[in-house]
């Protein structure tokens, strides 16, 4: 025993240091990731994420909001070693392969109506990219060049390649980067905590879209499409909005002439409860952006869906050069696309969707006990398996601590201890756990929380 766990020891400290040499690492700043003992990881098993020395941790972000069905997921795994046996790579640029056409026929089949094409991708980012970039030559195609601007919600994200940035733009984040972007138009959401303050959830609603109109009135011919997380801003800090918004902002949008493309790279595959988010508002965008939990959190792998009249503006003789050129080498790889078959054959065949409507209530029911009158919770916002709470200094003046207190930060720190790993997003502690997650797990998740957020408050 005593053995093992020294050699354990011994490779935790090889590890650690070769990362620290070696690894930069994504929207980290790596003079405090160097000053700190990292976390490693080396197994899964179902919900959990076990370390080189044996801890085993609640995964309670689904690996940054792209696990499904938990990890080791047998149907996924038996999926990846039976492509293995047949062929890990080979391109969608002039061949086909077997995997990624079964996908396209099964992702039309689960999407919403009107919806008839999958053009993949690799990354969220990417698939955001591939919907603008469509829109934009379908405009040029059209014989509006003009509709090349594109309307968004502020602090909305779309991922990090530059196209998608400039329609999610960050002034914290982006700022050293604003020279390359180009410009877009933003309304902002009906936040009642951020931007309508003191005004009720229903007045928030019809300001909020008061001003979208306005913008949209004032763009009519020079829109090209509304670009919209439906429902839930995910990374801005879990900041939902209601279907009511949703319909009413789409339908400006389009009433204006433009396309409406749905990033539903964190909203789908269940987040919300429904397979889509755009189930919950009955609605059926011009392009649909997929990515995260396509795979059920496996592999990487993106998709943008578009409908027939979008396809159809992009043929002619290839002299025309009306084709739509882009793509990346990996574009519709085999492994990943037979992965992500393997997750809509699990949703399929064990309910999934039925399944984790209990599941939600006991997450509502548990975030409202927990933190509905905690004096230092000011906000609590869900959808489906999707959530997040607002941390505060003071809650009656919803006075935000001072980013340098790295309240969040702290608190889900301390829940480490409990076993549980969630990533904040600034103060806002963000639940995202796979859709595998049972009862009790959630229990665990939310009191390791709470007690992490009850240490840094000093309750
Ligand atoms: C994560 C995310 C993206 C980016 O996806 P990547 O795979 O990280 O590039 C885009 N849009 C939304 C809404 C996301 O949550």
């Amino acid at each position: 025993m005593k053995a093992s766990e020294d050699m354990n020891d011994d490779r935790y400290r090889q590890l650690k240091l070769a990362d620290h040499r070696y690894v930069w690492h994504p929207f980290t700043q790596m003079r405090t990731w160097l000053a700190d003992d990292p976390i490693i990881i080396e197994r899964g098993e179902g919900n959990y994420l076990i370390d080189v020395r044996g801890n085993r941790y609640l995964d309670g972000v689904a690996s940054l909001w792209c696990n499904v069905h938990g990890h080791r997921k047998r149907q996924l795994d038996q999926a990846l070693r039976a492509q293995i046996d047949r062929i890990a790579h080979s391109t969608l640029l002039g061949l086909a392969n077997c995997p990624s056409i079964e996908l396209a026929g099964r992702l039309i089949e689960v999407a919403p109506a009107g919806l008839s094409r999958v053009f993949y991708s690799d990354s969220g980012a990417e698939a955001v990219e591939v919907a603008l970039r469509m829109a934009a030559q379908y405009w040029y195609l059209a014989g509006q060049p003009r509709r090349k601007l594109f309307l968004t919600l502020t602090e909305s994200y779309h991922g990090d390649t530059l196209g998608s940035v400039s329609l999610g733009y960050s002034e914290r984040f982006h700022r050293h980067i604003s020279s390359l972007l180009f410009p877009t138009l933003k309304v902002d959401p009906p936040h009642i905590y951020r931007y309508f303050k003191g005004v009720s959830a229903d007045r928030a609603d019809e300001l909020a879209l008061r001003s979208a109109r306005e913008s949209i009135d004032r763009h009519r011919d020079e829109l090209a499409a509304l670009v919209i997380e439906p429902l839930m801003q995910g990374a801005a800090g879990m900041w939902a909005h209601s279907v009511e918004f949703l319909r009413a902002i789409c339908e400006a949008a389009r009433a204006a002439g433009a396309l409406v493309i749905f990033d539903e790279v964190a909203t789908g595959f269940g987040r919300t409860g429904k397979f889509f988010a755009s189930e919950h508002a009955d609605i059926s965008p011009d392009l649909l952006c997929l990515g995260k939990g396509i795979t059920g959190g496996y592999l990487p792998l993106a998709a943008t869906l578009s409908t027939e009249e979008i396809f159809d503006a992009f043929l002619g003789e290839p002299q025309d050069f009306r084709a739509f050129y882009y793509g990346h080498t990996y574009t519709g790889n085999p492994l990943a696309a037979a992965v992500a078959i393997a997750n809509l054959q699990v949703f399929e065949e064990e309910h999934v969707i039925e399944r984790i409507q209990p599941l939600i209530e006991h997450l509502r029911a548990g975030l409202v006990e927990r933190f509905e009158r905690h004096p230092h919770v000011a906000d609590i916002r869900q959808w489906g398996m999707m959530a997040g709470i607002e941390l505060v200094e003071d809650r009656s003046r919803r006075l935000p601590y001072s980013c340098s207190k790295m309240v969040g930060a702290r608190a889900a720190r301390a829940a480490r201890r409990a076993g549980v790993l969630i990533r904040p997003l600034g103060d806002v502690i963000v639940f995202m756990p796979p859709l595998s997650i049972t009862d009790s797990e959630i229990n665990l998740l939310l009191d390791a929380a709470l007690n992490g957020i009850n240490e840094v408050t000093g309750r």
